[in-house]
């Protein structure tokens, strides 16, 4: 048997041959574009030149090694350190600190195209940025900050950790505890899921330091890879965004100095609130908007040159209708994404917007990449191309960070209130 497969995407392991997203670079300088309002995918020069080299970076440097990561569940050791000598560890931090000192609309198109390549890596640069490095930035002691944001810049991967094998959807149900003992804090309990943990040699635990006080005393904790008593565990087994390591955690007595709360005792639940939000634009609907992109872009090249009853099959106008409502979904999905990101920073609200972008985003990936394995027919459901992974991979967008239906309350109680 032999396949008449197009030239250019004979193995996925070579990266794919054309990469066009949509035309964000159409406008580079909103000052002499000659329009009050800018259009919501024009970027500032310096969001184009990061954009560039992360994509450069996501061609040369990731797209070689993800059929491997993917299978063998595992990180390349260089694509972390390829992150950080890149400054894609630190975006929105300052120089001071080592960081690149860029905008949260940097952060979201280094994400979104390091998705477009492979949403594992992406995942591990947007818990970096969106949730770790900017919580530190808000809340860190100028001490935390010295220490924490240097490291996180320049060598260290930090770990989110809110959610328990009983706390989920619901995670200020938290059972984890943290007993004051004069000067520290013992710390007790267990977390699930935690990302990156494989790799992260900083963990920001949420664990309650007055549970009589419900919620309210949920604290924030930084704490080393190697504390005593602290134990991460094997990855679990996933089906889709294996490279990204996803582990349970347990703290057995764990020492925890006073001095390495985050922000205030009893605070925690807000930061995780806070950030939460935020990060949805990040975490989720750029993930899954560059992920669709990404498998959209690899799927088009092969329709226009996959050759059935004497015609490409891009040529079948049943297709093409496919082809074209899939496409306007994307770019819905990127109009509300880069909305709510521009919202953010403008400082107006953004929770609403946020869990539209992230809800429309991964619903649109799961819609996606399951098209795209369509149109490529047989070899589309192989592991000989990297279709089938983008459609594995998706599949976690309208989980982590509050289900589909989470966002969807979200959106409702909005909504309740605005009426
Ligand atoms: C790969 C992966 C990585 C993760 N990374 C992290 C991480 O780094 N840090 C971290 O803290 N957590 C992480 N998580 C945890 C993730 O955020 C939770 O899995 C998620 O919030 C859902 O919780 P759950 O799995 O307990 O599902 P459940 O809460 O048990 O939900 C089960 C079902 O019930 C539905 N449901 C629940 N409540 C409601 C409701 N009120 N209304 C309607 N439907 C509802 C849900 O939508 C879902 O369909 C990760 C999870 C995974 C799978």
């Amino acid at each position: 048997l032999t396949r008449n497969i197009p030239t250019c995407l004979s193995s996925w392991k070579i990266p794919p041959c054309v990469l066009k997203s949509s035309q964000s670079e159409a406008s580079l300088n909103i000052s002499n574009n000659g329009l009050s309002t800018a259009p919501l995918q024009t970027l500032t020069e310096e969001e184009l030149m990061i954009k560039n080299t992360v994509k450069k970076f996501a061609q040369q440097q990731v797209a070689p090694l993800v059929s491997t990561m993917d299978e063998n569940s595992k990180m390349d050791k260089s694509v972390i350190q390829g992150l950080f000598q890149q400054g894609l560890m630190g975006i929105e931090v300052d120089p001071k600190y080592g960081g690149t000192g860029a905008s949260f609309f940097s952060c979201v198109l280094v994400v979104e195209e390091l998705a477009k390549v492979d949403a594992s890596v992406a995942l591990l640069c947007d818990i970096q940025n969106t949730l770790i490095n900017r919580l530190i930035k808000k809340h860190g002691t100028e001490e935390q900050k010295a220490t924490y944001l240097t490291q996180l810049t320049s060598e260290k991967v930090a770990s989110f950790c809110l959610s328990e094998a009983g706390a989920g959807s619901d995670p200020f149900t938290l059972k984890t505890r943290a007993d004051k003992k004069g000067d520290y804090y013992v710390i007790n309990g267990s977390k699930m899921w935690i990302s990156s943990a494989e790799h992260a040699g900083l963990f920001l635990v949420m664990a309650n330091a007055d549970p009589a006080m419900g919620y309210k005393g949920i604290t924030c904790f930084l704490i080393d890879r190697d504390t005593e008593g602290f134990h991460i565990g094997k990855p679990e087994n996933k089906m889709g965004i294996r490279a990204a390591s996803t582990c349970p955690l347990t703290f057995d007595n764990v020492k925890v100095a006073e001095t390495n709360i985050l922000g205030q005792v009893g605070h925690g639940y807000k930061y995780a609130i806070g950030s939460l939000n935020e990060g949805r634009i990040g975490i989720a609907a750029q993930q899954m908007l560059g992920l669709a992109q990404g498998c959209f872009d690899y799927t088009i090249p092969y329709i226009k040159e996959r050759v059935q009853f004497g015609k490409r099959v891009f040529d079948f106008q049943g297709l093409q209708h496919q082809v074209a409502h899939t496409a306007t979904q994307l770019e819905a999905a990127r109009l509300l994404t880069y909305n709510a990101a521009r919202l953010l920073e403008a400082g107006r609200p953004i929770i609403k917007e946020a869990s539209m972008a992230k809800y429309y985003a991964s619903e649109i990936a799961g819609q996606t990449t399951s098209k795209c394995v369509e149109w490529m027919g047989g070899v589309g459901y192989t592991k000989d191309y990297p279709v089938e992974k983008f459609f594995r991979d998706a599949k976690i967008g309208t989980i982590y960070e509050g289900t589909s239906n989470i966002q969807l309350n979200t959106i409702a109680k909005r909504i309740d209130a605005e009426y």
